[in-house]
């Protein structure tokens, strides 16, 4: 018996990918979800898995960016992944983010919408590369990224609704415990938008953080206007007064007012949160995983935010509990301390598609134990919220 345990071999971590499999899902919303870019009744989103050769499987998620995607755009994403899925098989688990990130390149220069695909996709298989790993390592996702698991302070988010219906929901989510609140502005209706955060303000009081969401709605005038209007609110940051490809008009609004600025449809890659940088356009960055196309990138970017000492907030796409799980296990790798995650959002949708579902407790999320994601589908969901789009690739 002496020594047996150091003469075990190691677990494989080189393992080949066996199979490509992907399945379309259609979770509704628990209430319509509204932004200034639009509402949405359900979120669409493709698991996908990558089976290896010694049956170990990952599982990966692509919900695309926002909401305008729908069925098509599940569609168009499986589509996508039947293309590019016979590329993976036989590869070793370990090259799978670099060829997904090669593979799904050229399709980023065709369509703004095939680049929110192609990135989201790179997402989802390097997900299910990372998760497939930690359980053939016997260790979490976070640690395969350099992190240690930690609880981590999330927002609530609400959608754009009434001002009652916005208090109401802010009041219900410090009653959960949660410190943080984060509001979707209506952005062509300055009047509604002051009068929702008058409410949510007095309902919620002084010292609850609120960072409010402006989806791109304003153009430079009209947020330098709203956001003076709205600072007496004691705004933690505005996001995204303007639209994402507007560094210069960005930064101008940060300068003309006193509210903390955050940028996210601007920080579409590593690159483009260098520009941000560059253009003195932010206080914080947002970093989305799907947005950016991957772990490895959102990593990077949150790398370049602590260099600068810009806090970064790692947010997700809405997705289920997979691309969830995914997050938050990024989310370790980010500075401790700063401003709550965008992490829970799986209360938004009917279900996380999870055995456990991933839910904050008090306003903290807590990393699931186990290797990998360290969560486990709940069969009775996909049944329930399954689509007819799915498909697989095998060697
Ligand atoms: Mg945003």
């Amino acid at each position: 018996m002496h020594g047996e345990a150091s003469h075990k071999r190691a677990p494989q971590a080189s393992t080949l990918v066996a199979k490509v499999e992907w399945r379309g899902m259609r979770v509704p919303f628990r209430r319509r979800y509204v932004t200034a870019q639009g509402q949405a009744a359900a979120r669409y989103s493709l698991l996908v898995s990558l089976h290896t050769q010694d049956g170990i499987t990952g599982l990966g998620e692509a919900a695309e960016i926002e909401t305008a995607g729908g069925a098509a755009g599940l569609r168009g994403l499986a589509a996508l992944l039947r293309e590019c899925a016979p590329r993976f098989l036989g590869l070793p688990l370990a090259e799978v983010p670099a060829v997904a990130r090669a593979t799904l390149a050229p399709v980023a220069s065709a369509t703004l919408e095939n680049e929110a695909a192609a990135k989201a996709l790179r997402f989802a298989l390097e997900t299910a590369s990372y998760n497939a790993t930690g359980k053939a390592l016997g260790r979490p996702l976070a640690a395969l990224l350099g992190a240690e698991p930690r609880p981590l302070a999330v927002n609530a988010l609400i959608g754009s609704e009434s001002p009652p219906e916005a208090a109401r929901l802010a009041a219900e989510a410090v009653a959960q415990g949660f410190r943080s609140l984060k509001l979707k502005l209506a952005g062509h209706d300055r009047d509604l938008d002051v009068a929702i955060l008058e409410a949510v303000r007095s309902a919620v009081g002084p010292t609850v953080k609120l960072r409010v969401d402006a989806n791109q709605a304003w153009s430079v005038g009209e947020a330098i206007e709203a956001i003076a209007l709205l600072q007496r609110f004691q705004l933690e940051y505005v996001e995204q007064p303007v639209a994402g490809a507007d560094l210069l008009g960005l930064a101008q609004v940060r300068r003309s007012v006193s509210v903390p600025i955050a940028a996210d449809e601007a920080v579409g890659s590593l690159a483009d949160a260098r520009l941000v940088l560059q253009a003195a356009a932010a206080d914080v960055l947002v970093v989305k995983a799907a947005r950016v196309g991957g772990l490895v990138e959102s990593l990077a970017i949150l790398r370049l935010a602590e260099e600068r000492g810009l806090p970064a907030v790692v947010t997700s796409s809405l997705e289920t509990g997979i691309g969830l799980a995914a997050s938050l296990h990024l989310a370790m790798a980010g500075r401790p301390g700063g401003p709550a995650s965008g992490l829970a959002t799986g209360l938004l949708l009917e279900s996380d598609l999870l055995a456990q579902p991933l839910l904050p407790v008090a306003g903290l999320l807590t990393v699931p134990r186990g290797p990998g994601l360290g969560v486990a589908l709940d069969e009775a969901a996909l049944a329930r919220y399954g689509t007819d789009v799915g498909g697989a690739v095998a060697a």
